[in-house]
């Protein structure tokens, strides 16, 4: 298959273009580094079937020559960066995902939208089923991004119903692993940073709120198994054992043995106090359910971390 890949150069779309190539795939990774980096695909530009484009998918899209699909992943996906870029992150979900459509459209392609568990907002219904509509405050700043992909996923339901064209959404929940940038904000690098840095763990409010966190190659395997069907969603792809932020950085700082103290500090404004994913769906309907354990995936996790944060350069990126 000929795969295009919209921010295939950040956290989860350089695994996704990696396990692509793996499996035989000619993939053509399509970012603007907003968020991602040319770092994070160097390890495949010398592979004949990858090529990676420098484009801003809100702007004029080209793609030469066909495509089979379109993994549509470009957004800002960390608080940290929404809250740091919400007009682009807005454009990217609305016009770059009119844009993503229009070359799925034009090629005949398949289209996977990857939305999020922040379409449910902070939840009335635990565990969230795809059936749940969500409680999203649509003024509050988390709204640049939960609205984007609300939107985003309503023109991807609008082309697959007046346009003719394969979408499917799959609503991703919390995803973890190596290429991570120890900066972003999100609770795993920030923990892991600051453990291996000896530096106090900032736990959120009294720590009581909840995740469910899904190591990167499940995830990547559930995106994939979507893709791979031609189910149109939308479809939970997640963990369903959830932890609490406090449980969470106790963890963390026994599997990298720190002596770091917990401290707590202020909960962001609208911050789901829950979050676990229904996944009934994403058994039944691609056979998929999440398989890497906590301590697993976070030992992965904590060692990419461990090599990275040896050289001091990368305690100063943003
Ligand atoms: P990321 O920030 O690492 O990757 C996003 C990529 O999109 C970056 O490389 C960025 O430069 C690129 N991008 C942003 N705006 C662009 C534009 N206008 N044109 C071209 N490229 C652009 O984030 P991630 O964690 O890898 O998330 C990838 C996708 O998965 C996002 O759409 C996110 O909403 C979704 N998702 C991720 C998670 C998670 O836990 N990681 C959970 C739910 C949903």
């Amino acid at each position: 298959m000929r795969v295009l890949v919209t921010g295939g150069a950040g956290f989860l779309g350089s695994h996704l273009c990696e396990h692509l190539l793996a499996r035989g795939d000619e993939v053509i990774c399509m970012d603007n580094f907003l968020t991602g980096s040319p770092g994070n695909v160097e390890h495949l530009m010398d592979r004949p079937a990858f090529r990676l484009i420098e484009t801003d998918l809100t702007g004029f899209v080209h793609v030469p020559g066909s495509l089979d699909l379109i993994l549509h992943l470009a957004s800002a996906a960390s608080p940290v960066d929404y809250l740091r870029y919400p007009i682009d992150t807005l454009k990217v979900g609305s016009l770059g995902t009119l844009h993503a459509l229009g070359l799925a459209k034009e090629k005949r392609a398949r289209f996977v939208l990857t939305s999020t568990s922040e379409v449910y907002g902070d939840p009335l219904e635990h565990p969230q089923s795809e059936t749940y509509w969500g409680n999203v405050n649509p003024v509050g700043p988390r709204s640049v991004y939960d609205e984007a992909k609300r939107f985003a996923e309503s023109l991807a339901t609008a082309y697959r119903n007046a346009a003719d064209t394969d979408t499917a959404i799959v609503r991703i929940f919390n995803t973890y692993g190596p290429r991570m940038r120890p900066y972003d904000g999100r609770a795993i690098p920030t923990f892991i940073r600051q453990a291996l840095s000896g530096e106090p763990i900032t736990v959120t409010g009294d720590g009581s709120q909840t995740r469910s966190i899904c190591y990167v190659d499940d995830t990547v395997a559930g995106i994939l198994a979507l893709a791979d069907s031609d189910f149109a969603g939308p479809v939970n792809i997640g963990n369903p054992a959830e932890v609490t932020m406090l449980e969470l950085a106790h963890t963390i700082r026994d599997l990298t043995g720190s002596s770091s103290p917990i401290v707590f500090v202020p909960r962001p404004t609208d911050d789901p106090a829950v979050r676990r994913p229904n996944t009934d769906l994403a058994a039944s309907r691609l056979g998929w359910q999440a398989t890497v354990r906590a301590a697993e995936g976070l030992g992965r996790t904590i060692d990419w971390f461990t090599a990275r944060l040896q050289r001091p350069e990368e305690l100063t990126r943003s």
